[in-house]
């Protein structure tokens, strides 16, 4: 096995964000500077680099000139002049840059408006991260130390350069992939001031690690003079978090729309565009759909209100997944498939809500969050499912303050060294214990029944039974939690012994799923009595010969993953769901071809 395959995600490290970058005090209006070319000259070298440094050769591979002969179509050529800019952080990417002749230097500005190299680059090597794939803005500047000539490949060539030159395409993805795992472990990209304990900059962490994105923190809860300092920028409170974005631009407290829009994560839709498929979610069942459509020459859009990956995203470990015998992070996983998406030309946007489906007119609407629509002529509900809020008193209140629904790294290192409390006894329960044991002091799982034999797999019910620092307390229900405005102090239950509280900060809970169909009121979509959406036979007659096992009961319609009726919650069953789909829509499209004389 290729060492790529347990560590990247998006080819990202699990604990890529873990050396992101965490400043101290400094002059943060600083910043938002600008560096004349001499400078570029003294620009120290980037030592945070180094833990990738025994795969530079991958990161920065140099091309054969028949390589390069063969990516001549895909590209057309630019000159540039000694001291000019190429790209600038922040700013529109101009592509990918493969250097024919002269030299440039790479550089990224960290959190103090510094210059850090990162290399210097001659002809045969090429300029670009995993950002010139999906067309996002650049995340460093490069600049031309010796009259330099290039052949410019846009994004869009640059995708058909990947799918057409399978070879030449590995080795430019390999790159292009580790580069950003170097940004995210140098702490490039946008910077994050505010209190890390605090909810609303929990969920700004939280969406750039979900989206592979590299950020760096101010911690202004554990600096308070730092407050002070950021006074020039605001002295407002509610003015935090505050998000210093690489184009220099500082937005206070954004919300996770505005960040990512501000990033240039979200694209343009073309208002007339036609899609043959948009898929609402991009988990494990989105996604396996989304290849499979545009591998085989469907235009595909997918939405996804939080990020790629789903609630797979949350599994620290996948061990039943066919292929990986040592397991691999649900991150992993499901962030290759979305650089896969990418590559085959899919239109992501993320975070993006669907609010409605209009199933009364053809070709078929989704509605977004902000009120526009995308057109097409099927769409597929892979809108998976969410942990269940049970019934705790305070539970409201101290959600996002102490209480988490699953974990990431982002929650799990809020509880170093500190006892939690983690409730549910399926194997995401599990997955979650064995996870947080290796941060926390001590982990309490509490479970209501009497055993976990009845809900969690044989392999994480042993591998729990010998973690020291974890205790299973059974017929264990929690009724109520204690805390003030901002965090969680106490977590109170009913057991068999009577009443207990465990004094602890931080709640994890991994209670059952409910399927995510509430965008769906007002369309026709029939669904079961817990709300999964029903398809196949039971819901509509069909089209003869044509297979529509997963077709809902509005005709062009589909579902699958775990919002469907009857699915197997699973990553494979998901995968194979988002495959199997794929025919039935071209059956869908040909059958209305074939009804309507060759038009859709
Ligand atoms: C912690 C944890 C560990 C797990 N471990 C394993 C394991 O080891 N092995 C295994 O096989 N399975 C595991 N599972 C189950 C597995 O993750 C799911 O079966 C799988 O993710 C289902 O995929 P899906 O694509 O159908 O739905 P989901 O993964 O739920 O994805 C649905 C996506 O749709 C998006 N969405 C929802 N509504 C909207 C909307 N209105 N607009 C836009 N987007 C929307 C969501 O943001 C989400 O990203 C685990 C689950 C959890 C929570």
């Amino acid at each position: 096995m290729s060492s790529d395959e347990n560590e990247t995600s998006s080819g990202v490290p699990e604990d890529a964000h873990a050396g992101a970058g965490r400043y101290r005090l400094g002059d943060v209006a600083n910043i938002v500077s600008h560096h004349s070319a001499d400078e570029i000259d003294s620009i120290e070298s980037d030592a945070a680099f180094s833990p990738l440094s025994s795969r530079l050769h991958q990161m920065f591979p140099s091309l054969s000139a028949r390589e390069i002969e063969r990516m001549r179509p895909f590209g057309f050529e630019t000159t540039w002049k000694a001291g000019e800019t190429l790209f600038t952080m922040g700013k529109p990417s101009p592509g990918l840059v493969v250097i024919l002749s002269g030299l440039v230097r790479v550089a990224r500005r960290d959190a103090m408006g510094k210059l850090h190299r990162v290399t210097d680059q001659h002809a045969g090597h090429f300029l670009g991260e995993i950002a010139q794939l999906y067309g996002h803005p650049c995340l460093g500047d490069g600049h031309a130390i010796e009259d330099t000539k290039g052949l410019v490949v846009l994004s869009p060539q640059l995708r058909s350069l990947l799918v057409a030159e399978a070879e030449l395409g590995e080795k430019i993805m390999r790159a292009l992939i580790l580069r950003r795992v170097g940004l995210i472990e140098s702490g490039s990209g946008p910077v994050l001031v505010g209190d890390t304990s605090d909810a609303h900059m929990i969920s700004l962490q939280s969406l750039l690690r979900r989206n592979a994105y590299p950020y760096s923190i101010i911690d202004a809860g554990s600096e308070p003079d730092t407050v002070a300092l950021l006074e020039r920028i605001s002295a407002c409170k509610a003015d935090f978090p505050i998000v210093i974005c690489p184009d220099g631009t500082v937005l206070r407290a954004p919300d996770e729309n505005q960040l990512a829009a501000h990033l240039g994560w979200l694209p343009e839709f073309d208002p007339i565009h036609v899609y043959d498929v948009v898929i609402v979610g991009a988990g494990p069942a989105g996604l396996a759909s989304a290849v499979y459509a545009a591998s085989e020459g469907l235009s595909v859009a997918v939405f996804d209100s939080r990020g790629p990956g789903g609630q797979a995203s949350a599994s620290a470990r996948i061990e039943n997944y066919l292929g990986f015998p040592t397991g691999i992070s649900g991150q992993a996983l499901t962030g290759r498939a979305f650089v896969q998406a990418q590559k085959f030309g899919v239109h992501i946007s993320i975070p993006t809500r669907v609010r409605a489906l209009h199933c009364d007119r053809m070709p078929l609407e989704v509605e977004l969050a902000d009120g526009k629509r995308i057109a097409s002529h099927t769409v597929v509900i892979a809108s998976g499912a969410a942990y269940r809020k049970p019934a705790i008193e305070g539970l409201d209140r101290l959600t996002g303050h102490g209480v988490f629904f699953g974990t990431s790294p982002v929650e799990a290192k809020l509880c170093r060294a500190l006892d939690v409390v983690v409730i549910g006894g399926g194997n995401s329960a599990g997955q979650g214990v064995v996870y947080l044991a290796s941060q926390a002091n001590h982990v309490h799982l509490l479970i209501r029944g009497r055993e976990l034999e009845s809900s969690m797999s044989r392999y994480l019910i042993d591998r729990i039974a010998r973690l020291p620092n974890v205790t299973l307390h059974t017929e264990t229900e929690v009724v109520s939690l204690s805390g003030d405005e901002s965090s969680l102090t106490a977590v109170n239950c009913k057991s068999p012994q009577g009443d207990v509280s465990f004094d602890v900060k931080h709640l994890f809970i991994f209670t059952g799923a409910d399927p995510n169909t509430d965008w769906l009121e007002g369309c026709n979509v029939e669904t079961d009595d817990k709300g999964f959406i029903r398809t196949g036979s039971s819901v509509h007659d069909g089209y003869e010969d044509v297979d529509l096992t997963l077709e809902t009961s509005v005709p062009g319609v589909f579902a699958i993953g775990d919002v469907r009726s009857g699915s197997t919650k699973r990553v494979a069953a998901a995968v194979g769901e988002g495959a199997a789909v794929v025919g039935q829509v071209h059956g869908v499209l040909r059958e209305r071809q074939r009804l309507t004389g060759g038009a859709r």
